[in-house]
């Protein structure tokens, strides 16, 4: 499919996208449309990014179009389950602009943070489509303000991170409530077990369809891990911020407090920050995430999960101030820049205690992220020669220092052959193109060592860009 004429859209969902100037179908949209509008059920595995969204509000709209009929009162026709207030308030925008020449076309927002009354006014004449968070979704329909039993099409959006959060039950509940004759677009960026599960719960002979493998997303991004103690993780933070060529500056850290503190730092350096988390009231986090879309603040200090699909283009650089404990996180996080077809950079400090979070990310993405050591009570590298184990993470997990002498200061670069500039679309999410098949694998000595070995080392002359660099043994 090079073409959204191809799809066989209705002509109003054809003109709106014209609109939009979307020209090309992204790889995600050219393999789900065909089969969601062939009343297929289908398992997406995407991420934010990719064009995902339009990849199931485009079938949706176009059944819509095609089957008008009033919505019962208090009911919807489509619901679309999503993990965060931010993500679903972005995805009914988006059905807002594709469906914008569709009429009748009701879309009602259902999230927590909010007051539910406009809410459930809004829902009283039934809608067609209605994009909701789990929580509030069932205190609406606990209250007798919504009905799930008209739903016609289901969409599950990012459910690995749904499961993350907890929202199983919430789920199961839902589920239960649905029409089982409905189609299902299930989307996740991971499939681990508990995911698969549930998928085979809800879908009916889904058809699977994949983009990008996760741990490969990695790729487009600059990444750099700085070695350092943790009391100075702020100074070093500040320091980048001064130094870097920063446009907007996403800094992860692993809890709410920990993101308070950083931006209390910050400021106190003179630098102006702000901070997402899920201590922060609706309105607090609308009004941060504006001032950094609009480039009033450079510097948004947010938590995995409240930053997650957050739509901000032109991210240059993502900080993880700690590293995540879960691997996929690493890549969800630098996922954040590098989107829509750009590159970006991810620079991660990493601590003692936190070894082993960098050991488990490098495995994940098959990438030796290049390090610089900014440690300062080093140990001197003739300590660890002759031990046979240089640069191999030791029992505990932890890594060994490589000494900066000899060699230890030249990293062989990978190939950068797997970048595809030419198939990026002008900012946009690369479009569905012959992607080159890329070698995921690790090198001959990732393979021997069973993980992909971690070498710390002193660099002089970091590259400014380029994707994380292979190892070759
Ligand atoms: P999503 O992964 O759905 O969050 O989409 C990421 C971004 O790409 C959003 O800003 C979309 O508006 C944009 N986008 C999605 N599909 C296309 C397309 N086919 N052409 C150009 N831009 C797109």
């Amino acid at each position: 499919m090079t073409s959204f004429n191809d799809f066989g859209l209705a002509e109003s969902i054809l003109r709106a996208l014209a609109e939009e100037k979307y020209q090309t179908p992204t790889p995600i949209q050219a393999q789900t449309i065909p089969l969601a509008l062939q009343g297929r059920d289908v398992i997406g595995i995407a991420q934010t990014g990719t064009g995902k969204t339009a990849s199931f509000a485009l079938p949706i709209l176009n059944h819509i179009d095609a089957r008008r009929m009033r919505p019962a009162p208090k009911a919807c026709r489509a619901l679309v389950l999503a993990p965060t207030r931010e993500l679903s308030g972005q995805i009914a925008d988006s059905f807002r602009a594709y469906g914008r020449h569709i009429r009748p076309l009701d879309i009602a927002l259902a999230i927590g943070g909010v007051s539910i009354v406009p809410q459930k006014r809004a829902l009283s004449r039934g809608v067609e489509v209605l994009v909701a968070t789990p929580g509030r979704l069932l205190d609406l329909v606990d209250q007798r303000s919504l009905r799930l039993d008209q739903v016609e099409l289901l969409v599950l959006d990012e459910a690995d991170r749904m499961l993350d959060m907890g929202f199983i039950h919430a789920i199961k509940r839902i589920v239960a409530m649905l029409p089982k004759e409905r189609q299902t677009l299930f989307f996740s960026a991971t499939m681990s077990g508990d995911v698969t599960r549930l998928s085979a719960n809800m879908l009916r002979d889904p058809a699977r369809v994949s983009v990008t493998p996760q741990a490969t997303t990695a790729e487009r991004v600059d990444q750099r891990v700085i070695l350092t103690e943790k009391a100075s993780k702020p100074a070093l933070l500040a320091e980048i911020l001064k130094a870097e060529t920063v446009d907007r500056v996403l800094v992860f850290t692993r809890t709410k407090h920990g993101a308070d503190k950083v931006v209390r730092l910050l400021n106190k350096a003179g630098l102006a920050a702000d901070a997402i988390h899920g201590n922060k009231s609706q309105n607090q986090r609308e009004r941060a995430l504006a001032a950094f879309r609009d480039g009033r603040i450079r510097t948004l200090i947010a938590t995995d999960i409240a930053a997650r699909g957050i739509d901000v283009d032109g991210v240059s650089h993502v900080v993880n101030y700690d590293l995540p404990n879960v691997p996929e996180s690493y890549v969800h996080r630098i996922g954040r820049t590098a989107r829509a077809g750009r590159e970006g950079i991810a620079i991660s400090f990493c601590d003692h205690e936190e070894a082993a979070y960098l050991r488990d990310i490098e495995r994940l993405i098959r990438i030796s992220i290049p390090s610089t050591d900014r440690r300062t009570g080093k140990r001197p590298a003739a300590q660890h020669a002759g031990n046979g184990q240089q640069g191999r993470p030791n029992h505990r997990g932890n890594h060994q220092q490589r000494g900066s002498g000899g060699n230890g200061g030249k990293h062989r670069h990978g190939t950068k052959g797997h970048r595809n500039h030419d198939a990026r679309q002008g900012g946009r999410p690369q479009a569905a193109q012959p992607q080159p098949q890329v070698q995921r694998t690790g090198s001959a000595r990732d393979e021997q060592s069973g993980m992909g070995n971690v070498k710390f080392m002193q660099r002089s002359n970091e590259p400014r860009r380029g994707a994380g660099h292979r190892t070759h043994g």
